[in-house]
């Protein structure tokens, strides 16, 4: 077994007989890594082993079993995601999702700079539900689906008031409508905004600012996308519309 240095985000943690745990973590050049942890009562690594914890961990990556941790340096809490009952369960489904779209025990870079900078994002205040939105749009990938939110799918136009069609898994510019009457019959602005999250940059994330009932039917949408092209059913994902659904009765209060 090779020790190194990793960057790594704590996914989830069990416990494992009687005062060991198993953790979960996605490492930056490992992949997504399962550490047993001895005595983990006792240990110093304790703190940073708590879901949605980031660090540089100090580990042994054993590739037929077990990896193990050794030490940990430069730990990032997010402290006002784990404040948030509401900024927590969607921090939760992203982590998941990432957990759901790739091997164990294949490196990811890419993908784990992506999920550690909208946690960061979700930290600092930024939407929630627009970072979920774009992290869920950008991993389809990760799945195998390979969606254009851009042109039409005929003619290859851009800029256009396009509707999505599950027929030809892609869009229909106004002229093409009538190549599928089945159409989703969506505003043209959720795709508009589907294909701007999809390019969009995290620097260019503060000026996008979207209406809770234009964030409504993006949500509809984009659940649609999943069980049609995707089909996983996370519980963290059932927990957010439970959450949802309550939230949306607390905020509606008089
Ligand atoms: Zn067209």
């Amino acid at each position: 077994m090779q020790t190194k240095e990793t960057k790594g985000l704590v996914l989830y943690s069990r416990n494992y007989r009687e005062d060991d745990k198993l953790v979960k973590i996605f490492t930056e050049t490992d992949g997504k890594r399962m550490f047993f942890i001895r005595h983990a009562g006792q240990s110093k690594i304790t703190s940073v082993i708590q879901p949605l914890t980031a660090a540089d961990f100090i580990v042994k990556i054993n590739d037929k079993g077990l990896s193990y941790i050794g030490d940990y340096k430069e730990a990032e809490f997010y402290k006002t995601v784990n404040e948030d009952l509401f900024i927590l369960a969607y921090a939760s489904y992203v982590a998941a999702l990432a957990d759901a779209a790739i091997a164990d025990n294949t490196a990811d870079p890419q993908l784990f700079t992506f999920l550690k900078k909208t946690l960061e994002l979700m930290d600092k205040g930024l939407d929630y539900e627009i970072l979920t939105n774009i992290f869920e749009l950008q991993v389809l990938e990760r799945f195998g689906v390979g969606l254009n939110f851009h042109e039409c799918t005929f003619c290859h136009r851009v800029g256009l008031p396009f509707d999505f069609s599950y027929k030809f898994s892609g869009l229909l510019c106004p002229d093409h409508y009538i190549e599928d009457v089945h159409r989703k019959h969506l505003d043209p602005n959720v795709i508009y905004l589907l294909d701007r999250f999809q390019n969009v940059s995290f620097e260019e994330l503060q000026s996008i600012s979207v209406k809770p009932a234009m964030k409504q039917q993006i949500r509809q949408f984009l659940d649609d996308i999943y069980d049609n092209y995707v089909g996983i059913h996370l519980k963290s994902k059932k927990f957010i519309d439970n959450l949802d659904k309550w939230g949306g009765v607390m905020r509606n209060k008089p």
